[in-house]
């Protein structure tokens, strides 16, 4: 079964076979040499500078690490302005109401990009705002924000920015010499790991003001002891086995970039292949992610016919999020494919299509 859906992802068998490794305790060295490895590969992604910036590991899936950042990363004084386009940013306002985190909303349609000049106007009016933050890759639609359009409107305010890169980190450019403060992304998605290792990648000057909101997802603590070759708690070994080797397999393939490039091909192979069905993308290209586009349901088919057909035909793909699940599906291309599963999918969708 090859999987379409926005993670867990289909594994190559490098990665797989690094599953089946000996058994380690996490408090002998062999562990910390492990979880080393994936800390510093996982700053190498981006370039990142080990002085300045720290990887810390977690076990859990992205909304750990996406909790952990929010949750540690604004300070006790601080207030966080939140850019909501979809699930996902709804989701870091419930977690800023759970901790109850001084915050503010600029809400969107699902379906539109967030708006600069309501984002500037909502700083301007609050002085009191310390951090912003935004989903990189809004996965509920497949719209790619412009981190790099709000970033620079945080610079120019001197805010901070934390980023939920969860399905974007590994695939999409990151520009780190701004205002990001922390982005938090997962194992399971462009890194092609297995679910259960997750990630917050910070700079340290952060870390120094973080606040002790959460107990387990507290980044401050597992920041330290993991620079000190330690941790608090159990962690999912295997899950770091496979980040490792995913990671070694990633720099071997070209890195972000390499990426990027392969998830491109891929995604415009269906979206062109699907076009001559007649079946249109919610967004142009440019306005989409690579790693994952969504799709209006072609009339007379509904999600589930086209759900089940697909599935007897080997391939996973994912329903429109919420509100949107009678209207669009979404397909991912992350993950261990290639254009001839691409090719199948594809005469699958004739086969469902044209019926
Ligand atoms: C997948 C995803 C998450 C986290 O989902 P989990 O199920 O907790 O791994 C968070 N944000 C975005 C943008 C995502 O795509």
């Amino acid at each position: 079964m090859l999987l379409l859906n926005p993670g867990p992802v289909t594994l190559s068998e490098r990665v797989r076979k690094s599953l089946l490794q000996t058994d380690l305790c996490h408090r002998e060295g062999e562990f910390f040499d492990l979880q080393d490895e994936a800390r510093a590969r996982l700053l190498g992604v981006y370039a990142l500078d080990p002085a300045q910036w720290s990887a810390v590991l977690m076990t859990g899936s992205g909304t750990a690490a996406v909790e952990s950042m929010i949750a540690s990363l604004v300070p006790e004084q601080g207030k966080l302005l939140i850019v909501q386009n979809g699930v996902y940013g709804e989701r870091i306002a419930q977690i800023a109401t759970q901790y109850r985190i001084a915050h503010t909303l600029v809400t969107h349609d699902w379906k539109s990009a967030p708006d600069l000049s309501r984002v500037a106007a909502a700083l301007d009016a609050d002085p009191a705002i310390t951090h912003v933050t935004v989903i990189h890759h809004e996965t509920t639609t497949g719209r790619l924000n412009d981190l790099a359009a709000i970033d620079a409107l945080c610079q120019a305010r001197k805010v901070r920015l934390l980023v939920d890169a969860v399905s974007s980190f590994g695939a999409e450019a990151i520009d780190f010499s701004g205002s990001i403060d922390a982005v938090a992304a997962t194992a399971n998605k462009c890194l092609h790991g297995v679910p259960g290792a997750a990630f917050v990648v910070t700079r340290r000057a952060a870390l120094a003001n973080a606040a002790q909101r959460a107990y387990y997802l507290d980044l401050g603590r597992m920041a330290r002891l993991q620079d000190q070759r330690n941790t608090p708690f159990t962690p999912s070994v295997h899950a770091f086995y496979a980040l490792v080797e995913a990671l070694r397999e990633f720099e071997d393939e070209g890195g972000w970039r390499a990426r990027h490039q392969r998830y491109a091909a891929l995604a415009e192979q269906v979206r062109v292949g699907l076009a001559d069905l007649g079946i249109a993308p919610l967004w142009a290209p440019e306005q989409s992610s690579v790693v994952l586009r969504a799709y209006r349901l072609p009339a007379g088919v509904t999600y589930e016919q086209l759900h089940d057909g697909l599935k007897t035909r080997g391939f996973v793909i994912y329903a429109g999020q919420g509100g949107l699940s009678s209207e669009l599906f979404r397909i991912s291309t992350m993950g261990a494919l290639t254009a001839e599963d691409m090719d199948r999918l594809l005469q699958g969708f004739r086969e469902l299509v044209s019926q």
